[in-house]
């Protein structure tokens, strides 16, 4: 695998490698198998996600129960896909696609919004919570779609266990 960070991926006024390439969004499940089903592809792939780690999600629940912790329902995306030779994996916030220009904008920690080009774009960037209208749900039925959900719930449990 070839693994970089927004700095080596060129942006669109650079010459373009002739090998198509697919940029993915998000290392879910979804992102992951787009990945994996490429691996003997001619193509460039580039992974990007905001974190730099899988969570398995049907195990959120387990977290936040404190029955598991957030480190055993995760792996680093980059040791998941190390033995990829097409494919980089990026950790960034993708912030826009300019379907014009065929690329995408992404934040890192120390750049934003740099452009990232594609000949093909697959967005697994997953979903969020509905609460169908009723917004003033959340504070009693918080999502539980990341980790951080996870770790938010449980601290509430322990703090609540503390209180009674
Ligand atoms: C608590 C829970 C239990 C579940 N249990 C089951 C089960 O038992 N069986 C089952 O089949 N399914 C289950 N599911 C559903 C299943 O886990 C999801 O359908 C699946 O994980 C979705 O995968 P995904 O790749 O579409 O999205 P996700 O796994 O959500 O991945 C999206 C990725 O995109 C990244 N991302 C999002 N936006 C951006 C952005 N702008 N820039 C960069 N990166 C971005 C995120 O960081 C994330 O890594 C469960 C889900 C939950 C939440």
């Amino acid at each position: 695998m070839n693994d970089s960070n927004l700095n080596s991926a060129d942006g669109p006024d650079q010459p373009r490698p002739k090998t198509p390439r697919v940029v993915i969004v998000g290392g879910g499940f979804g992102g992951l198998a787009a990945a994996k089903a490429l691996r003997k592809a001619p193509v460039q792939v580039i992974l990007i996600d905001r974190t730099n780690h899988h969570v398995f999600q049907p195990l959120l629940y387990q977290v936040a129960t404190s029955v598991l912790a957030p480190s055993q329902i995760s792996s680093p995306i980059r040791g998941i896909l190390g033995k990829q030779k097409n494919t980089m994996v990026i950790m960034g916030e993708v912030t826009g696609v300019d379907k014009e220009q065929r690329c995408v904008f992404v934040n890192s920690p120390d750049r934003e919004h740099v452009p990232v080009p594609y000949d093909y774009l697959i967005l697994a960037t997953g979903v969020r919570p509905s609460y169908f209208g009723h917004n003033e749900f959340e504070k009693f039925a918080p999502g539980l779609k990341s980790l951080a959900d996870a770790v938010a719930i449980r601290n509430k449990k322990r703090v609540r266990a503390g209180r009674s």
